[in-house]
């Protein structure tokens, strides 16, 4: 048969989306090390998670075995207001940069939050509402996940108080009005609503905040709520799980042209996307059945895979969630408040950091300037306005396309497209005023903050 032309956008039709999310733990042959109660270093029960997220979550996330697990019909109805999301072929790109390589991005960003994490959050608010709670609570950094969480409560009818990190409430007042306007209420974090808000505003009162303080302010609250839980938009493997709607679409369009990529990219924050992504092609890598090269990108001012270590640690500031096995720069870890606001997480989802210490992939750190020019690049020749996330990943597509000039040698190469960036002209603001720096953190700087988490390291 004669190959058919790859067309610019790949859609799927409706019928052709997943109706079930792809349990990449089932595939595993080693599991990440439970989680554990930091007060008695044994593992977390459902009990010890029920207090914190509602149940169908909790069972979600402690479940290990099961390969595949439904999408209530309720949730691809949601899902089908923004989804299937398209494949995009870089033929634009790929001219730009005179390669042999075939480029290809996923975009998730074709909704009002501007990310893929409408992809959870649709599946943590509707669980919420089937089990009765009134509302949520959660924590925001850039304010996607916060977005995100809002549209979702608002199609459901829950109340949301999100903890929106101060810097980014600062740069970004805007977002602020698109988490309003779906009826949320927004709090920059720290603030002097909680107990460990005000602890840490005590010890720093010039803090720009931190994602990991505002996990603390949410989870704080939501315990301390009637019919509240808190909803976390990365890191935790139910999110994983969400998410991998995006790579079993990413799949099933490739392999309708018979494409194979060799290369999978995409940014890692707390590794959600790029666990959904990767995930069912990861899934024949673990199988045996397919190889490919898996890279995680972050920013080198909060590099957690390249430089942070494999060991127990807290999801928060404040101390009060379990502590979970991951790669980490340690839960005191303040990373400048610079332009990659979604990415900004000490941690990494415990089942990347796994796969990670597994050597299943690789992980490299970019600086913010590369990342904006390459940014710029994208915007131009692919004419969409990419979140500074999402621009590591290009970054580092870019890179391995330019490899790919120098070495003559044609690879597949795919990245996720995880958002657009129109809540982020301040940050292109500096670049075009030529005013962008990135600190680097020092290993005397992480080497401390990792120091802390001595105490919680359970004996062999
Ligand atoms: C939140 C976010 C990320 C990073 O989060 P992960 O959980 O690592 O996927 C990346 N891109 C965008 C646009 C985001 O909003």
């Amino acid at each position: 048969m004669a190959k058919q032309p790859i067309p610019y956008k790949i859609y799927l039709s409706e019928d052709e989306m997943p109706r079930k999310w792809y349990n990449l733990r089932a595939d595993m042959k080693e599991k990440h090390p439970p989680m554990l109660n930091p007060a008695t270093l044994k593992p977390v029960t459902k009990e010890d998670l029920k207090h914190v997220f509602c149940s169908a979550v909790v069972e979600q996330e402690l479940n290990q075995t099961d390969r595949y697990i439904d999408i209530p019909d309720e949730i691809v109805s949601f899902y089908k207001m923004y989804r299937p999301s398209p494949i995009v072929r870089a033929y634009c790109l790929e001219k730009a940069l005179d390669t042999p390589a075939e480029i290809y991005y996923k975009f998730e960003g074709n909704n009002t939050s501007g990310s893929h994490k409408l992809n959870s959050a649709a599946a943590q608010a509707y669980y919420a509402k089937q089990e009765g709670l009134t509302s949520l609570t959660t924590e925001t950094g850039a304010g996607q996940w916060g977005t995100a969480l809002a549209m979702a409560c608002a199609f459901y009818g829950l109340d949301l108080t999100v903890f929106m990190v101060k810097v980014s409430s600062e740069q970004k007042p805007h977002r602020k009005e698109v988490m309003r306007t779906y009826g949320a209420k927004v709090v920059p974090s720290p603030s002097d609503t909680t107990e460990t808000g005000r602890k840490i505003l005590a010890a720093h009162p010039d803090t720009g905040g931190s994602l990991g303080c505002a996990i603390s302010e949410a989870v704080e609250v939501a315990v301390n709520t009637p019919n509240c839980r808190y909803g976390l938009g990365s890191v935790l493997d139910h999110v994983v799980l969400h998410q991998s709607v995006i790579g079993m679409e990413a799949k099933t369009a490739l392999d309708k042209y018979g494409v194979k990529p060799d290369i999978i990219i995409g940014c890692a924050g707390g590794g959600s996307n790029l666990g959904g992504l990767i995930a069912p092609f990861m899934g024949e890598k673990l199988r045996g059945e397919a190889d490919y090269r898996f890279i995680a990108v972050e920013p080198a001012s909060c590099p957690s895979l390249t430089r942070g270590k494999y060991m127990y640690d807290f999801g928060d500031t404040g101390h009060i969630t379990p502590l979970m096995k991951m790669y980490t720069l340690g839960s005191e870890f303040m990373p400048s408040p610079n332009h990659a606001g979604g990415l900004r997480y000490h941690g990494m989802s415990a089942i990347l950091s796994k796969l990670y210490d597994d050597k299943y992939m690789d992980a490299v750190s970019v600086e913010q300037t590369a990342v904006f020019e390459a940014a710029e690049k994208f915007a131009k020749t692919e004419g969409i306005l990419p979140a500074p996330e999402s621009a590591h990943a290009i970054r580092v597509a870019v890179d391995e396309a330019l490899k790919c000039k120098e070495t003559g040698k044609k690879k597949v190469i795919l990245f996720g497209l995880t958002g657009t960036g129109y809540f982020d002209l301040s940050a292109y603001k500096k670049y075009n005023d030529g005013d962008m720096s990135d600190y680097i953190p020092t290993d005397e700087e992480i080497e401390k903050s990792l120091e802390t988490l001595e105490p919680f390291q359970p004996a062999e």
